[in-house]
Formats: structure tokens, sequence, C-alpha cells
């Protein structure tokens, strides 16, 4: 299962069984691991359906204690004098479970919150404590300032980040007002500019944050004001997911130079606020493309805490605490997607004519392939293949076919290793010219599949060939992508994996079981919304992007599940109700020694619910189906056993899943 790429990207969470399951590691420094297959059965003997999202609460426990491991280690190796603290940005994940979690094991290594809008504070201010930290970045009104100016009052540690100087002017008319001395960070636009998707978060246009020429501004009317204590923390974001260290370490030093220098103007200071940024290494390249990263959580630690040391030591400024809004980072591994396959079209998967066909015994011998067509599993190999049409000699085409069409029998009929670049090239030549034809009115329909059936048998061929080939000639590279099977999965692309449509951001996907066997076919995914769009054409690969998946034929009556990997960062929330689709179940899961619990099951939405977000009224859906169902049994369409089983149909898929219920699943509710 190599190409999976698990040992690359798993990070120690995920690895293969003997048995050829996945297996989740949610401590990796403790024996215990789960099976992610037993699990699910599990799961759907209890009468759940697939999809469900499954979150391991000890992955993200273990996200926070290697954090701050690094940074710990960080601190004591360079003997940097203050300490470091994460605030967790609630917007990557505001799940309730999730953020006690982080709450619960975060506020024993002083980690916080931050917070973003107004109800983001307001979940973050009850669910945290008085040790826990809350940082309130984002555009703030009055309601906003008050909320947290109120919350320093309790004596709570929130702290408003100014983003915009009307926001100073606020804090420190609501101050007045409810009677606290205010204490709050400005956020500072870098000239450095991150690199990748979120670039635009940096640099001097970018949206949030105050211009150095701002700053010293604002500084000034503070010192006047006799309040130059007040302002206690400077902070910056470079963007999200930054996959090349250089940009980072740029950003803390110039960071680093603007704390000093406020720090002597008289301003309180005390914190360094570095943001988030810190990558997640999805496809485990190891590199700087945007779904990767070239460093380690310990090298950003170091970066972090040497950069500010020097910065500060050269100036003689006290070392500030440190603190970095690491939420991707966080949160990404700790939630992973199953879902089960629906069925499968392959490309050119259609018989030949008669004409072109040669015997084959040996492959109708072995099992048949399970698909919606013929997969092709039973293709002759090579060689057989070519010795059988060298001595069967099947008779081609009639003579009354067109000529592109004689030429692709040609073409397949002669084609060998050495010709097939050429062979090839005439396909498509011919395909052309079939397709003209067709159009035009000159080629009938069993004319014109012949010749669609030459030629992806022809290009089946050539790949096969061109795959014993140490390097595959460019003009071949992308037949495995255009001869692959489309695998279609229940779940939705816009649901659960946002990123993958909006930003092209790779996860990793694999099957969950039969890892054991070597996977044969290429596929793409297909999710089931009405949406071209809807499809998953990238892939992790063995670290390197593939343009397909391998997957394993499905057999009858036997489920094939996939998962998709570290969809834990903000995939939930910004995910939508295209086709309305809605949330997935989600299941959280806890290791207890060597037993697996089930600590909650969050039930997804029911189809009432999903029709209740656009305004429809349940009680009025019922009416108007039993108004047509009275018209139907009174114009005698239907009879009254009818018309109530009609009802109770239209009942009870409004209480049930929106996702397609699965017959085995069914089955097993039962
Ligand atoms: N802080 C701010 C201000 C952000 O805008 C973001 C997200 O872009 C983050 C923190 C979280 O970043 P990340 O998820 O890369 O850690």
């Amino acid at each position: 299962a190599a190409q999976y790429g698990i040992e690359r990207w798993g990070d120690g969470y995920f690895s293969i069984s003997p048995d050829g399951t996945v297996l989740v590691s949610p401590d990796p420094t403790q024996p215990g691991f789960i099976d992610l297959k037993a699990l699910v059965d599990r799961l759907l003997e209890r009468g759940l359906e697939l999809p469900i999202l499954i979150r391991f609460n000890g992955i993200l426990r273990d996200r926070l204690r290697r954090l701050d491991q690094c940074f710990s280690k960080a601190i004591e190796d360079h003997a940097y004098g203050n300490k470091y603290r994460c605030v967790f940005p609630i917007k990557v994940n505001q799940q309730r479970e999730v953020v006690q979690q982080i709450v619960e094991e975060g506020s024993k290594l002083g980690f916080g919150i931050e917070a973003g809008s107004k109800p983001e504070l307001l979940a973050a201010v009850a669910m945290g404590t008085l040790e826990v930290p809350i940082i309130c970045n984002g555009f703030k009104d009055e309601e906003f300032i008050r909320l947290a100016l109120l919350a320093q009052r309790l004596g709570r540690t929130v702290l408003p980040v100014v983003e915009k100087v009307s926001e100073l002017d606020l804090i420190l008319k609501v101050a007045e007002e409810v009677g606290v001395r205010p204490t709050f960070g400005i956020r500072v636009k870098l000239a450095t500019r991150g690199s990748g998707r979120w670039q635009a978060s940096g640099g001097y246009r970018s949206k949030f944050g105050l211009t150095v020429a701002e700053v010293l501004a604002q500084l000034d009317r503070l010192l006047e004001m006799g309040m130059g204590d007040c302002f206690q923390l400077l902070h910056f974001h470079v963007g999200s997911q930054i996959g090349n260290i250089r940009q980072l370490k740029s950003a803390i030093l110039e960071a680093a130079r603007i704390y000093i220098d406020l720090k002597q103007r008289g301003a309180a200071m005390g914190y360094l606020d570095v943001g988030g940024g810190l990558g997640v290494d999805y496809d485990g390249s190891q590199t700087d493309n945007e779904s990767s990263m070239n460093y380690t959580v310990q090298e950003y630690a170091n970066d972090v805490v040497y950069h500010v040391q020097t910065v500060c030591d050269e100036a003689e400024v006290p070392h500030p605490q440190l603190i970095s809004e690491s939420g991707r980072a966080i949160a990404a591994q700790h939630s992973v997607l199953v879902m089960e396959t629906l069925g499968v079209t392959s490309q050119g998967a259609s018989d030949l004519p008669e004409w072109a066909q040669v015997s084959s015994d040996d492959a109708a011998a072995e099992e048949p392939a399970f698909s919606d067509d013929n997969l092709g599993e039973n293709r002759l190999d090579e060689a057989t293949l070519a010795s059988r049409l060298q001595s069967e000699k099947p008779c081609g085409p009639p003579e009354e076919y067109e000529q592109p069409v004689h030429d692709l029998w040609d073409g397949y009929k002669n084609l060998t290793p050495e010709n097939m670049l050429e062979t090839f090239h005439d396909a498509q030549v011919a395909l052309d010219l079939s397709m003209n034809l067709f159009s035009g009115g000159y080629l009938p329909l069993e004319q014109r599949v012949a010749a669609e059936t030459l030629f992806f048998e022809i290009c089946h061929r050539a790949r096969d060939f061109a795959n014993e080939l140490d390097e595959i000639p460019e003009d071949f590279q992308h037949l495995d992508r255009m001869l692959s099977d489309i695998y279609f999965a229940n779940f939705s692309l816009f649901q659960s994996m946002p990123d993958s449509w909006a930003i092209d951001q790779l996860f990793p996907i694999m099957p969950i079981h039969r890892l054991e066997e070597e996977p044969t076919r290429h596929a793409v995914l297909g999710d089931i919304t009405c949406d071209s769009d809807g499809k998953i054409d990238a892939f992790v690969g063995d670290g390197r992007r593939t343009e397909t998946l391998m997957l394993h034929p499905l057999r009858p009556n036997e489920s094939y599940q996939l998962a998709v990997f570290m969809v834990g960062a903000y995939q939930e929330i910004l995910g939508d109700l295209h086709n309305l689709f809605g949330d997935t179940h989600a299941v959280h899961v806890e290791l207890d020694g060597e037993i697996t619990k089930i600590r909650s099951i969050v039930k997804g939405d029911t189809v009432r619910e999903v029709l209740g977000y656009v305004q429809y009224e349940d009680r009025e859906l019922v009416e108007a189906i039993q108004q047509a169902v009275e018209n139907a049994v009174v114009h005698e369409r239907i009879n009254h056993q009818q018309a109530g089983q009609t009802v109770a149909a239209y009942e009870r898929a409004l209480a049930g899943y929106t996702y397609l219920t699965s017959h085995r699943n069914a089955v097993a509710i039962e």
C-alpha cells in the first residue's frame, strides 16, 4: 500500500495493520491503537450510516502537547527568558466538543483561545476559565469591545487586538464607561508577505492591521494620555499554511524589530503574537508546495524563539512572552471522514464488436469484476492478445464501414511497443474524423460506437506498454487519468472538504481495508452532488501529486470504504449545503488503554433540518403532501392504504439522513 504515502503524511497517527486495515494511534508514544475499519463496523452496527466524521480526541491532545514540547525545548535550548503559549483560533473548528477538548488539555499548558467575531468571543468566554487567555482579532464594533472589556473587569485575560485605528478610539471610550484600565494589542501590517494561497494576509495591502506609521502615531497618542502601559501586545499574521520557513523567519525578524522599537519608545508590551501560518504536511512531501511545508514544528519553534531572542538581546529589551495562533497545525489531523463507495463507471469498457473479438477463455475463468460496467478486469494480457489477434485473425469491420473505423481497427490489430506513439496519434485523428462524419450524418450509430471502443482499447493497450518503460512519453502521461474509473462515493465535496473544490487543497484519501491486496484500478472520485465540480482528481500519492488514486475492484455485495484524512481544520465550518446535503454524523472517539470508547455521537442533519434552513416548514410540507394524496384518492388514482403509505414514506424521509442510504446499512438498521 505504499502508493498511498501513509508513512509520509501519517505523522505517526496513521498506519496499516498486517490485516490490511488502517490503524489510528492517537498518541504515537503509547502502544494502543484503534482499528479504523473495526470502529466503522461497530458504528454501522449501532445503526449509524456513512458518511461519518470521526474525531480522535487523543490526536487533538497530542497536537497540543507536541506544540508545547517543541517550544519548551526551543526555550530551554536557547535559554529564552520567557514562556510560550498557543491561542487556538476558534474559527478553525468551533465545534463545542473540539473546543472543550482544547480548553481542557490546553489550560494545563497555559494555552488559550483566539476569537474573531462576537459569536466566537461569546463561545470562548463561556468555555474558558480564569486561566485561559483570549485574544480578540477581527473587526470589532462597540458591543464586541464592551464584551471584551467587561471580561477584563471580571479578571479575565481578554485582549482585544486593534485592527483599525477607529477600534482604539472605541476601546478608550468603552473603557471609561466600563471603568477599567484597558489592555490591548495592535496588529501591524508587515512588509513581509507569505506565499501561496494566503499571501494577501500579509504585506502593505493586507486587509487587517495598522501600518507601522499608524502604530507609531497611536503610540504617541497613548503616551500623551499616559496610557503607554495599556498597549501590551504586538500581533502579525502573514497567512495560513506557510510552506516555506524562510517567509516565517523574515516576518518574525521584522516584527521583533518593531516590537523592540515600540518598547523602547515607552509602550508596556510584554507579548509578541506571531499569528498562524504553521503548516500541515498534507501530502507528506516535506516541500514548500501548497499542500506541504519544508520545515518541522520544532524548526518553527526554534526560529520563533531564536530570532526574537537575538533581536531583543541586541537591543537589551526583555524577552516577550511568545504567542502563536496555530489552528491548522492543531486541528487538521484529528478528524477523518469515512465514506462508502456506491459504484464505479469505467472508461472504454464497452465490449468490442463481434468482428473484433478474439477468444478470452482464460480471462473469463477469472473471478468476474463487479461494477456498473464491465470493469475491464478480464482484459487479456498484452502478449496473449497480440498472439491471438495474429492466430485467430478476427475478420475486422464490414467493408461498408467508413475509412476511419477501418483505420482504427488496423491500428488496434497491429499495435506494438515500437509503433505505439504513432498508432496513438493516428487513432486520435481517426476518432476525430469519425465524430465529424457522425455529426454530418454520415456515420451510423454502431460505427461510432465501434470507433470509440477501438480508440479506447488502443489507449488501454498503449498505456500498458508505456507503463513498462523507464520513462513514460509525454503524450501518454495523462492516459492513466483519461482511462481512469470514476468511483462514486456517498459524500458531498462541498459539505465535507470544501477546500478541495475552492482552492485545490490536497487531502490524503485511501481505502480503510483490503490494503493487503494490490489495488489495480486507476480511479478518480465523484461525490453525490449534481455538480460536475463535485469530483476529486488530484491525490497525494507517494510523495508526488498524482492524477489518479489506485483502488481495488469492487466486489459484489461487499462494502468498500474510503477515508479522507486531515479534515479537522476549516472544513467543517466552511462546508456548505450544496444540493441540501447537510452535516454528516460526527463521532468522538477516545482510546482508553486498549479499549476504544465512543465518547459521543452527534447525529448529522436530517432532511427536515436542512429544509428548515431554507425556510420550509415541516408541518406545511406534510400538509401539502396530504392534500395531494387526498386529491389522488378522490380521483381514484390510489386507494386509502396507498395514501397512508405515501404520507408515511414522506414523513420517514423528512426524519432521515440527507445522504444516500445504502441497502447494506438499511439492512443493518432493521
Ligand atoms: N490568526 C489569524 C489572524 C488568522 O487569520 C488565521 C487564519 O488564517 C489564523 C490565526 C490561523 O492560521 P493557521 O490555521 O494557519 O494556524
